[in-house]
């Protein structure tokens, strides 16, 4: 707060490391009176530091240092970021850290393109639309991939000219402070960006503070649904949230299948299937679904698990015992109600940390456990179809609509599938986000309201005044 570690007087949590298990610091929690400290603070700076009102340009430059900072200091966050999180450090390094500063510079460029309009109005009348930003933000950001989330909040509202308080997730608290550190660093005003620590109930008492103009959540459905409750009980305050998902990869039987393998298999792997985006949901035209799963056994055999913090790991740990447990539990329901377990089903023995295997379920439908619920763990579901109507139709969750993986050579049907699912996003003949910053993130259904990433998570961090000016004589 204000740039400071600020230590206040309520508990302290115990933080493991994924990898082994071991508690290797304690998280102290912001109670009600931390956090409301924390959020005037933020007020005052908005108010004083000319963070808004400076030229646009000048906010670019200092988002523009803080990307630099971030490079320069790559493998120290690199190396907080794998210790405390399921982030493999190969990849957190030459991966996250890279794209998240690479996000901060596409971010700062925003800050002098998004002013307003002029409306069209009657010609000695003058209509407009002026963007102002919010005031202060509040952020809530989940265990997954601490470092990227903490920048896809952080980086549309300071482009747009707000101040934020950001609550990371209680299991991986600490690269977001080396993250706000390097902000003040870089030249952006002290309290700008505020880190608050703490679990639901500190997430809470920020969702509920009369200071926070807007709120940007990403987690799970269910406490998004706390927090537009929240948002709505104190102020009506705006929402963008990012949640769950249980996204379909429909394959059809002229699909390069090599190609749809490596994809499927990729999006299951990365972070041990621990990714909203996760494809889990394998919808295969039956004519091919044996050789599509011969394929994928041998993909999801070539794993490199360990602990986070050696190069030659590359499957990440399940984040907690407890998080282990519920994978185990969803399991265990689709055996009872059917399912027929074809690859892994178990845990990886011979690591301290809670390791889950590649698993692939057959033998499902859509009241299957592993089918409705987001596992967030490294589980497939296998579902075949004959047509392309029986195929959409089956790509298509009740409750989750984040994104779909397409395959197919046909173009034709390759549009109608894009046209039919009900997601946030569809990859077609690919699978996962790429560096293109410009394609914005979110979700359909109780996957989520609003976007995070592109010129839309910008825009939500603004809004919008109308002003008629009449200079008739
Ligand atoms: P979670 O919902 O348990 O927690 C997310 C954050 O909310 C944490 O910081 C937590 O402390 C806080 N929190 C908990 N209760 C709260 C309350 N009542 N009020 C305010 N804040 C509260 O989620 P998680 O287990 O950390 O993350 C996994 C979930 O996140 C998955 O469902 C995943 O799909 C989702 N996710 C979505 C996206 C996306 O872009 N759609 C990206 C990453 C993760």
């Amino acid at each position: 707060m204000d740039g400071r570690v600020v230590e206040g007087t309520g508990a302290r949590l115990p933080v493991a490391r994924p990898s082994d298990l071991v508690e290797y610091a304690e998280v102290p929690i912001a109670d009600g009176d931390l956090v409301d400290r924390a959020v005037r603070n933020a007020a005052e700076a908005a108010a004083t530091s000319g963070w808004a009102s400076q030229p646009p340009r000048e906010r670019a430059r200092a988002m523009r240092r803080w990307a630099d900072l971030i490079e320069e200091r790559g493998t120290e966050l690199g190396r907080l970021e794998a210790l405390g999180s399921t982030r493999p450090i190969a990849q957190a390094v030459s991966g996250d850290v890279a794209s998240v500063a690479e996000g901060i510079r596409f971010f700062a460029e925003w800050a002098d393109k998004l002013g307003g309009d002029v409306a069209a109005t009657r010609s000695d009348n003058l209509g407009l639309i002026v963007s102002e930003p919010y005031g202060v933000v509040g952020a809530i950001t989940p265990w997954n991939v601490p470092l990227s989330m903490a920048s896809w909040k952080a980086g549309p509202a300071l482009a747009a000219g707000n101040a934020i308080v950001l609550k990371p997730s209680e299991l991986t608290p600490f690269s977001t402070v080396l993250l706000a550190q390097l902000a003040v660093k870089a030249g952006i005003p002290p309290g700008i960006l505020n880190v608050v620590h703490g679990t639901g109930s500190t997430g809470e008492a920020l969702c509920r503070h009369p200071g926070i103009a807007k709120l940007s959540f990403t987690g799970s459905t269910r406490t998004g649904i706390a927090v537009m409750k929240a948002a709505a009980e104190s102020g009506l305050k705006p929402v963008t949230l990012e949640l769950g998902g249980k996204s379909p990869q429909l394959v059809f039987a002229d699909a390069d299948l090599e190609k749809a393998a490596a994809c499927i298999a990729g999006s299951l792997l990365a972070n041990a299937g621990q990714a909203c985006v996760a494809g889990s949901r394998l919808i295969v035209q039956r004519a091919v679904a044996e050789q599509l799963a011969t394929l994928l056994q041998t993909l999801l055999s070539d794993i490199a698990p360990g602990p986070t913090w050696l190069e030659t790991t590359s499957f990440s740990p399940i984040i907690s015992e407890q998080q282990a447990q519920s994978i185990e539990r969803i399991i265990a329901a689709s055996l009872e109600q059917g399912a027929a377990c074809i690859f892994g089903g178990g845990r990886l023995e011979g690591h301290r940390g809670a390791f889950y295997q590649p698993t692939m379920l057959m033998q499902v439908n859509g009241e299957t456990a592993a089918v409705r619920k987001e596992v967030f763990g490294p589980v497939l579901t296998i579902q075949s179809f004959e047509s392309e109507e029986e195929g959409f139709a089956l790509a298509d969750h009740p409750e989750y609509g984040l994104a779909a993986g397409v395959y197919t050579r046909d173009l034709g049907r390759a549009l109608r599938a894009m046209r039919a699912i009900k997601a946030g996003t569809v990859w077609i003949n690919r699978y996962s986000r790429t560096l293109d910053f410009i394609l914005p993130t979110g979700g359909f259904k109780s996957s989520g309201i609003g976007k995070d990433l592109g010129r839309q998570a910008v825009e939500q961090n603004l809004r919008h005044k109308t002003v008629l000016v009449d200079f008739g004589a």
